[in-house]
């Protein structure tokens, strides 16, 4: 098999501006002039390739940002969209109608989590919840109704690995479609080449990397992008989460340097997992032999890009974690904040913040306890000193023993 990566895709593709630029000029137009109505008539019927007509459909910048995308997903197309979820709602209701299920994995971000469990029973769609690293226990929750398998690569916040390749084969025996959310793993994995159908990116977070936006893209066959953008029943269209031609300037500038950064923020969060893992605290990191899916998701990776930024720690009880995170910030060592792929180190627990919306008895059944500390690490330049100026934090609130020098 030829050996894929993405960050090469992304840079073989070369746009250049109306004036010669080095970047591709923004578009900075809603709506489009036609020569001819004829011309207007055809572009609207989806007939006149290279025609643009209404910038909640498509626009110049937001086509070559999803261009971009597609190329290092390793899919025909994408669509960007003004957040995540208003890629992944689209999606859900593009592919199922009233009377379809969905099995979905039940540790994903809370807002997806949300939807399924409170917005898409008014459409008639359910949703059942389970352990997706039980391949059996996916298989077994898939009936004749159901019509989508969701996951996400590395679980938000529990850090739980899906096994693709697996799934994707669960999928395609039962004729169902396998959307993955990319969002914890860009550049690490691609979910397509795995055999997924859709792939969701939060472009919020590492893609975009200055949490100055959000953002969302959905990467999948030519096809499902043009039903998706379909004026007449594409969901996309109709529900209209347009990113602004402004912003996906600036995110493909960003996508730029995802190389670079998915490598520091790699090997930044190897770093400290293990330094914190040796000194008795419970991480819980892919990378670590330790991650029950560590073997598994070292099979699935490109290397060179590693293990990711994402890491969690739990340190017993909710008023700790608080603590802690409020000494961290006031050392000037990360922000108390949500989200993630930050340069800076971010980090919350998710229990009280981005997965509040499961219900505290469904959060202990996954293993969401609340001492639970999510987070995203930066790419600080030098991690030995970050490392030592966190571990003098944990010792202050006794987290950690201070170590006796004999
Ligand atoms: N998917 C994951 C894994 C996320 O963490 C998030 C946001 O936190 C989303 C989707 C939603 O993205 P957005 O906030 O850009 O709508």
């Amino acid at each position: 098999m030829e050996h894929f990566n993405p960050a090469d895709k992304i840079q073989d593709l070369q746009y250049f501006g109306e004036f010669g630029g080095v970047n591709p000029s923004i578009s900075d137009s809603s709506t489009y002039t036609f020569l001819s109505a004829k011309k207007m008539f055809d572009t609207f019927e989806g007939n006149a390739e290279g025609c643009y007509l209404y910038s909640r459909h498509s626009s110049p910048m937001n086509l070559y940002l999803g261009e971009a995308l597609a190329a290092m997903e390793g899919t025909e197309s994408a669509n960007v969209a003004a957040s995540g979820m208003g890629a992944i709602t689209p999606v859900l209701l593009q592919l199922c109608a009233s009377g379809d299920e969905i099995v979905s994995s039940r540790t994903i971000y809370g807002g997806t989590y949300a939807f399924m469990k409170n917005m898409l029973p008014k459409w008639n769609i359910k949703t059942h919840f389970v352990d997706i690293t039980k391949l059996e226990a996916v298989e077994q929750a898939i009936n004749k109704n159901t019509k989508v398998l969701y996951c996400e690569t590395v679980s938000n916040p529990l850090l739980e690995v899906a096994d693709i390749a697996s799934l994707a084969a669960i999928a395609k025996k039962h004729n169902i479609k396998l959307v993955v959310d990319n969002t914890f793993s860009p550049l690490s994995v691609a979910p397509a080449k795995l055999g997924a159908d859709v792939v969701i990116h939060s472009l919020t977070k590492f893609i975009n990397g200055s949490s100055d936006t959000v953002g969302g893209v959905v990467c999948a066959s030519q096809e499902f992008i043009n039903d998706l953008k379909n004026v007449n029943n594409g969901a996309s269209m109709l529900l209209g989460p347009t990113m602004d031609s402004l912003r996906s300037s600036s995110i493909l500038k960003n996508l730029r340097t995802l190389h670079i950064r998915m490598k520091q923020h790699s090997c930044n969060a190897m770093y400290l997992a293990q330094k914190f893992e040796n000194d008795g605290l419970k991480v819980v990191y892919p990378g670590l032999a330790s991650h029950p899916s560590h073997v598994l998701y070292a099979g699935m990776i490109n290397k060179e890009y590693g293990f990711g930024g994402m890491m969690t720690l739990d340190v017993g009880t909710l008023e700790k974690a608080n603590e802690l995170m409020e000494l961290l910030q006031n050392r000037n060592l990360g922000y108390l904040a949500v989200s993630l792929g930050f340069y800076k180190t971010l980090f919350s627990a998710p229990g009280t913040s981005t997965s509040s919306e499961i219900p505290l008895e469904e959060q202990k059944e996954m293993g969401l306890s609340d001492g639970l500390i999510r987070f995203s690490i930066g790419l600080d330049n030098d991690i030995e000193r970050t490392y030592s100026l966190m571990k003098a934090c944990m010792i202050e609130l006794c987290i950690l023993e201070p170590q006796v020098v004999s």
